[in-house]
């Protein structure tokens, strides 16, 4: 089947929302989502390549689900927010972990073109509390989560967003990484799966 080519709006993603990740980094879990853009210039899709930047020297993956805005959301509660949500979609939230520490503000270690690839977005919604996620490297698994261990829910993280910013139809929200983040090095293939709902492979290739 042909990846349907999804072009969000905005990309707003969640930091350490999983404990053990905040911890594996030396962070501790904040007390209020952390929230952060990425530009949708970054995005690519299915097989295409992730370019590593010469600007870092440690490029890192973030396996993450993806969560597709259906409706216009502002100052939603947290019911509105899961029925305003359209699909589930498999996310890198490729990372230069270097430049993330270096620059303070996250937007160049988050933002090169193809630090995003996107899955194929699920047809039907699936229950919100049994998900998991899990990203493998070369076919070995590295990370693996569960929606249900998150720090804040996929609804609580929208309703949250929505007092901020108005979230609107084909806006994407990236929940979080789970425990586990690595390099990439040229010639990998790197793997995101949400069980059953979505999948994203992409090779890396150096770039200039
Ligand atoms: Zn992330």
């Amino acid at each position: 089947m042909p990846t349907r080519k999804y072009r969000p709006g905005k990309i707003v993603c969640v930091g350490r929302n999983y404990r053990e990740h905040a911890k594996e980094l030396g962070n501790e879990v904040p007390k209020e989502p952390l929230i952060f853009l990425k530009p949708p210039s970054s995005v690519v899709w299915e097989n295409d390549p992730i370019k590593l930047p010469g600007a870092s020297s440690k490029v890192e993956h973030e396996g993450e689900i993806g969560v597709v805005v259906g409706k216009t959301l502002t100052w939603v509660s947290e019911l509105d927010a899961a029925r305003g949500i359209r699909g589930i979609i498999a996310v890198n939230d490729v990372t230069a972990r270097d430049l993330q520490k270096t620059d303070g503000q996250w937007t160049r270690a988050k933002g090169f073109d193809t630090f995003c690839p996107l899955g194929e977005e699920s047809s039907k919604l699936p229950d919100l509390d049994s998900l998991s996620v899990v990203t493998r490297v070369n076919g070995v698994e590295r990370q693996r989560g569960k929606s249900s261990e998150m720090v804040f829910s996929i609804p609580s993280l929208l309703a949250y967003i929505s007092r901020i910013m108005t979230l609107e139809p084909g806006d994407l929200v990236a929940t979080g990484t789970p425990a586990g983040v690595g390099p990439l090095n040229p010639g990998d293939v790197v793997e995101v799966e949400i069980p059953g709902v979505s999948r994203v492979t992409n090779p890396v290739q150096e770039s200039r």
